[in-house]
């Protein structure tokens, strides 16, 4: 349910709502709108709650919450959620690219990394320090050595750290490096993890399952909302089918689609959803003429010897000529990039 309290309802009364509301054994999310406030109650339904909730001086109406995510629908917050972390801004009509090698590998290729990425454009740097490989004989990521590496190219770029966190158990340290958590696709459905970031208060950047529906990839964000954080970046990384001319299937119809039912900004990773280099660039101009907040993108400073997923990277002059591209989309859209 979504309790409406009246406009101009202090933020005493709006915390007395919210305590009603757990009393009655649900879970509260208070969500502060330009127009007025509301409360997101979830959780078991019983009878005669929202008779009662209604029945309060400072309430305007209780509605349901049709949607079966709660706290990520539209319906509850009809406003946009903008991220902002450092200079990266994602959603409300500003889009955010995040660029980056696959891998840290080292502090030569992490650091040229970052400023090669930061003169095209790029507000965060991407880039794994655990790293989720199909194969166990594959370089699996320089780990903690790697983050402290990520945190060196922030030092001296002031660009946003945006890596990957793949156990419950790693949260504690990945946070007290990175700027967003990333959630592999992998691990979408892996639901402790996802509470575990959702305990955080750093900003999420959840990627889509290779074949999770629409339906489960906005669940998957409610169990971080679940939490009480309420920084959730959806990424469409492409979804299995029975092509094989690319690595996966990149659909953008995602992002018009999220958008009618989500206020969580939307991000595409072009490199991911094609598995081809140069694909790449066409598919962010796509992206951000869909109306995408954001992209993530791979590029490193040699490509033909990348560690991983070097045959999807862009070489930083490939990436700076496709920011361009994307410049002349977004402006002719009204969108700031
Ligand atoms: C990555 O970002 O390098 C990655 C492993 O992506 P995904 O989880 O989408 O496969
Ligand atoms: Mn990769």
């Amino acid at each position: 349910m979504i309790v409406v309290m009246k406009k101009g309802a202090t933020e005493e009364s709006v915390q007395r709502m919210a305590q009603r509301v757990e009393e009655m054994g649900l879970k509260a999310h208070v969500i502060y709108g330009t127009e007025r406030t509301v409360i997101a109650a979830v959780g078991e339904k019983r009878n005669g709650e929202r008779e009662t909730l209604e029945s309060y001086d400072d309430v305007e109406k209780v509605v349901p919450i049709l949607a079966p995510y709660k706290v990520a629908s539209r319906e509850t917050k009809p406003d946009p959620t903008i991220i902002r972390v450092r200079d990266l801004v994602m959603g409300g009509g500003t889009i955010g690219v995040i660029a980056g090698p696959c891998s840290v590998e080292s502090e030569d290729q992490i650091m040229q990394s970052a400023r090669q990425v930061k003169a095209a454009g790029a507000t965060g740097l991407r880039g794994g320090a655990f790293k989720p490989r199909t194969s166990p004989y594959s370089f699996q990521g320089l780990k903690e050595e790697g983050l402290k590496l990520l945190a060196a190219a922030r030092e001296e770029t002031g660009l946003a750290v945006v890596t990957e966190v793949m156990t419950p158990h790693l949260v504690e340290l990945v946070a007290q490096y990175a700027d967003v958590l990333q959630i592999g696709a992998r691990n979408m459905q892996n639901y402790h993890l996802l509470q575990a970031v959702g305990e955080t208060r750093k900003p999420v950047l959840l990627k889509r399952g290779p074949s999770a529906t629409m339906e489960e990839f906005l669940l998957a964000a409610e169990y971080v909302l679940d939490q009480g954080n309420q920084e959730v970046i959806l990424c469409e990384r492409g979804v299995r089918t029975f092509e094989t001319h690319t690595r996966f299937t990149l659909p953008l119809a995602s992002v018009p689609y999220l958008r009618e039912r989500t206020h969580l900004p939307i991000v595409i990773d072009p490199s991911h959803g094609t598995g081809i280099a140069s694909l790449v660039a066409p598919m962010c101009a796509a992206s951000v003429a869909v109306g995408a907040d954001g992209l993530i993108v791979e590029v490193h400073p040699d490509p033909r010897h990348a560690l991983s997923d070097g045959a999807q990277s862009l070489t930083p002059d490939a990436f700076a000529e496709t920011m361009e591209q994307c410049r002349k989309v977004a402006t002719a859209l009204g969108y700031k990039l």
